[in-house]
Order: structure tokens, then C-alpha cells, then sequence
């Protein structure tokens, strides 16, 4: 278990922790490809989430699953891009979490994965975690944690 004073303090910041959905660049799962790579072109992240008409979470897309369709045997082919839709190449074996202030098992996925996205019960996409902003919040701990607690070496660190 996470321990209790790190937690409070995480929790101290907690308003950073959620990046809102309005806030988080995505597509339609409906898009033609064209569209997630002139996106995906344009914001600059890695992989941005999928949702459907509902704004419910579906996956996420990457360059890479998009240029992959474009490979040819010894060219590049651009007809994919308006053939294919996002729901034909997005990976949907996604973890998502319901809970952003879940500080433990935030932690937990951010080792793996640089962010998680948040996904109410109904489906509905609430947004994101990031690992940057995670830090952020660590980095407050680290520089901190002396100010409002007493800490006492119990056993020398090896
Ligand atoms: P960061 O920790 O800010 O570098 O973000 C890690 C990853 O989270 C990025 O590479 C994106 O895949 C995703 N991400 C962060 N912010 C956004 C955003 N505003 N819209 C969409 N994806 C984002």
C-alpha cells in the first residue's frame, strides 16, 4: 500500500492529476484515416484517444497504425488513408482507469504506459492522466514532504 503521507500529498494536487476530455485532442472512430494523420500531424502526440458519436472511449490511433496500411512491397500507397476508417487499425486492448485520484494504481499503469485514459462507467470519456503531470505532482512531493512531516531515518538505506 501506497504510503499514507505521499498519498495525502499527491492527493494535495490532485486538480492537475485530469487532463478533461474538452482539453484532449482525439477523433471520431468514423474518421477516414486522412483525417487522424492530418491530427496526429498537427498536435504532435504519439497516440491520441478514439471515441464514437457518444464521446464514449473506444481506442486509441498512432502514426504508426495509420502508415502501416500505406506499405506497399516497394512503395508507398496514399489510397488507404481515404479507404480505411480509425475503427478499422485503432487498438482497443487499452487499460483505462475510472478513478483519476487512484494515486496507487495510476502510478502502477504510468510505469508502462505515458498516459491513461479516464472512462466513466458509462463509457463516457472523461479525460486523461499523464505521466507528465503525474511528476509534476511527485516532483512537489520530493522537494516538500520535510516541510510537513517529521521524517526519522528507522533503519539505514542500502
Ligand atoms: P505527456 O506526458 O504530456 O508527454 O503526454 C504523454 C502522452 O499523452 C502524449 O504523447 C499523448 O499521447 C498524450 N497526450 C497528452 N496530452 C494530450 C492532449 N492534450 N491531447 C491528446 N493526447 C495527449
Amino acid at each position: 500500500m501506497i504510503d499514507p503521507a505521499i498519498n495525502a500529498m499527491m492527493m494535495s494536487h490532485k486538480e492537475h492529476f485530469l487532463i478533461p476530455g474538452e482539453m484532449v485532442a482525439s477523433v471520431s472512430e468514423e474518421n477516414r484515416l486522412s483525417h487522424a494523420f492530418l491530427v496526429l500531424t498537427k498536435v504532435r502526440y504519439a497516440r491520441i484517444p478514439v471515441l464514437d458519436r457518444d464521446s464514449k472511449f473506444k481506442g486509441l490511433i498512432s502514426m504508426p497504425m495509420i502508415t502501416e496500411t500505406m506499405l506497399g512491397l516497394d512503395n508507398l500507397s496514399l489510397a488507404p488513408l481515404d479507404e480505411l476508417c480509425v475503427r478499422d487499425v485503432m487498438d482497443t486492448n487499452v487499460r483505462t482507469i475510472e478513478n483519476p485520484y487512484d494515486v496507487e494504481n495510476v502510478m502502477h499503469i504510468l510505469v508502462d504506459d505515458p498516459f491513461i485514459p479516464v472512462v466513466a462507467q458509462t463509457g463516457e470519456f472523461t479525460g486523461i492522466v499523464t505521466r507528465r503531470e503525474f511528476m509534476k505532482s511527485f516532483n512537489f512531493v520530493s522537494h516538500n514532504l520535510d516541510e510537513y512531516y517529521d521524517l526519522k531515518l528507522k533503519k539505514p538505506l542500502e
